[in-house]
């Protein structure tokens, strides 16, 4: 109970002003377990009749121990939980390679239309017509904006998108019949951590190529690591440095040259699409994060989707279920193998067809873009990241020389002699009203931090931000130690033992017997 029973009345009272929301408004929140108890009942149900115990051995001889509470306990509870989080509807959230953008509320009125939300998945294909209808349209855009041959809708978030294309990059490998041999996979070490793991959880030895000093893929290691047991190249564009990797086609044909495939990490398309087409690059894979690019929400664990293009090469061993048909005539679904045009799918990623309120959702916020306003997302996004780096460069260390894409990487040499680290200085942005940018990662940058603004910020809450990094700044250079190292001062949890919380998480919930 360590975490999240802070005693308020301990808690440092702010100091400089910069608290804006009352903490009257916040009451400390307990566990439901510990608000309710299991002596209470939230509703009227009639007393039973004495039945006869039909169960045997199995019947229950100690209480459930689960907590009984009323609606408006638990509607509190729950309200008050929201509050204590940091979220897009409330400020500015510039955490790096997350993209967290607006998710526009028309995209939610859609996706609460009856006719979508209250779909079963199995109900009989001729009675969902309007639901596959809108995954074909869905998958034509996702088609049209990276120029790709095929889509699979059905992974759940980007890791499994990744998962999806490595599967069909072995499934192709292993129809050569070369498995036994081609199974090295090229992850450059500014890769998000999901890749390699995806790469050796489908089975895959990874080896890492080098960053050269301009942050993007080293070109003499990447050649030398060549060979024909590269099963693929796993590589992110833009870069997680926020980096547009230039030598990206050269890296396509070289791969293609020997054997191996090409995947991309497409979690960034929120910069470039519309500007460059995937399959130019010569991209055989790609997840894409309906999530960030296309607005859906995400964090506090989803629901993400993260569809996976495919070229021809791999299209044939997309995993079912997948729509066929079109508009014209009636759409039909195909589950399983042994159905027309599936038999060399590799099987299956989840047990349905996807996220479907994030396909609703992501198709809301296209359609009501149109493709000119997605091409004019990415510019807003690189604009945006770009003005930060302009703000704030003189007294940041940007990581890299020139502009960025969608987000702005910083090392902490600005902080040399300050005595604030790169977690202090994030800390202290919470009591500045903001969630802390991406930090310590990617791992290539030392003490990183990663700002991605995405283009829905005006750019009144950019100066705003700006205004409050370049405050603690001063601050760091001040030697205002307490602003930082007691940070944050006005969470509703203080500063953590972030160690212990890593090795030592308390994960289970006993009852306080005294
Ligand atoms: C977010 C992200 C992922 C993983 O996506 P999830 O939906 O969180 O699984 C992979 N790669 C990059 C570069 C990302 O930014």
């Amino acid at each position: 109970m360590a975490v999240h029973t802070q005693d308020r009345a301990t808690r440092p009272a702010a100091t400089d002003g910069t608290q804006r929301l009352s903490p009257a408004l916040l009451q400390d929140e307990g566990l439901l377990f510990e608000v309710g108890n299991e002596h209470k009942c939230g509703v009227d149900l009639e007393a039973l009749n004495e039945q006869p115990n039909r169960l045997g051995e199995l019947a229950r001889t100690s209480a459930t121990g689960l907590a009984g509470l009323s609606e408006p306990e638990t509607l509190r509870h729950y309200v008050r939980l929201s509050q204590r989080n940091y979220a897009i509807d409330l400020g500015l959230y510039p955490l790096g390679s997350c993209t967290m953008k607006h998710n526009p509320r028309l995209n939610e009125k859609m996706a609460r239309l009856p006719g979508f939300a209250d779909l079963h998945p199995l109900q009989p294909v001729s009675t969902v017509q309007g639901a596959l209808g809108l995954m074909d349209e869905l998958a034509h855009w996702l088609l049209r904006i990276t120029g790709m041959n095929a889509v699979a809708l059905s992974p759940k978030a980007g890791a499994q998108g990744e998962m999806c294309g490595m599967l069909c990059i072995r499934a192709a490998i292993d129809a050569k019949g070369e498995l036994a041999s081609r199974n090295r996979v090229l992850v450059p070490e500014s890769a998000h951590g999901t890749n390699p793991a995806t790469a050796a959880a489908c089975g895959f030895v990874i080896d890492q190529i080098p960053a050269n000093a301009d942050g993007r893929v080293d070109m003499d290691a990447f050649q030398q690591k060549l060979g024909p047991d590269v099963a693929a190249i796993m590589l992110t564009n833009p870069n997680t440095c926020g980096l547009f990797e230039p030598d990206i086609k050269r890296i396509a044909d070289l791969i293609h040259q020997h054997g191996g495939y090409f995947y991309c990490d497409g979690a960034n398309l929120n910069a470039i699409m519309g500007k460059c087409r995937v399959r130019d690059l010569g991209v055989d894979a790609m997840h894409i994060n309906l999530h960030k690019t296309f607005s859906t929400p995400h964090g506090g664990g989803g629901p993400g989707a993260g569809p996976t293009v495919l070229s021809n090469r791999l299209a044939k061993f997309a995993p079912v279920p997948f729509v066929t048909g079109d508009a014209g005539s009636s759409f039909g679904l195909v589950e399983r193998g042994e159905q027309k045009g599936a038999a060399d799918a590799f099987g299956r990623m989840c047990a349905f067809h996807g996220q479907m309120g994030m396909f609703v959702r992501a198709l809301a916020y296209m359609m009501s873009h149109g493709g000119d306003g997605l091409r004019q997302v990415s510019e807003d996004a690189v604009l945006n990241a770009n003005y930060l780096l302009a703000r704030l460069q003189d007294v940041f260390s940007p990581a890299f020389c020139g502009t960025c894409m969608h987000e702005a990487l910083f090392d902490d040499s600005f902080l040399d002699g300050t005595g604030v680290s790169t977690l202090d200085f994030s800390k202290a942005l919470i009591d500045e009203g903001y969630h802390p940018m991406t930090m310590y990662f990617p791992l290539v940058v030392h003490g990183a931090m990663l700002v991605e603004p995405t283009e829905t910020e005006s750019l009144q809450s950019l100066d705003q931000f700006a205004d409050a990094m370049l405050s603690l700044a001063q601050a760091a250079k001040d030697q205002d130690h307490d602003r930082f190292t007691q940070a944050p001062r006005t969470a509703p949890s203080l500063r953590l033992d972030e160690t212990q919380a890593a090795r030592h998480p308390i994960l289970r919930w006993t009852a306080n017997t005294e």
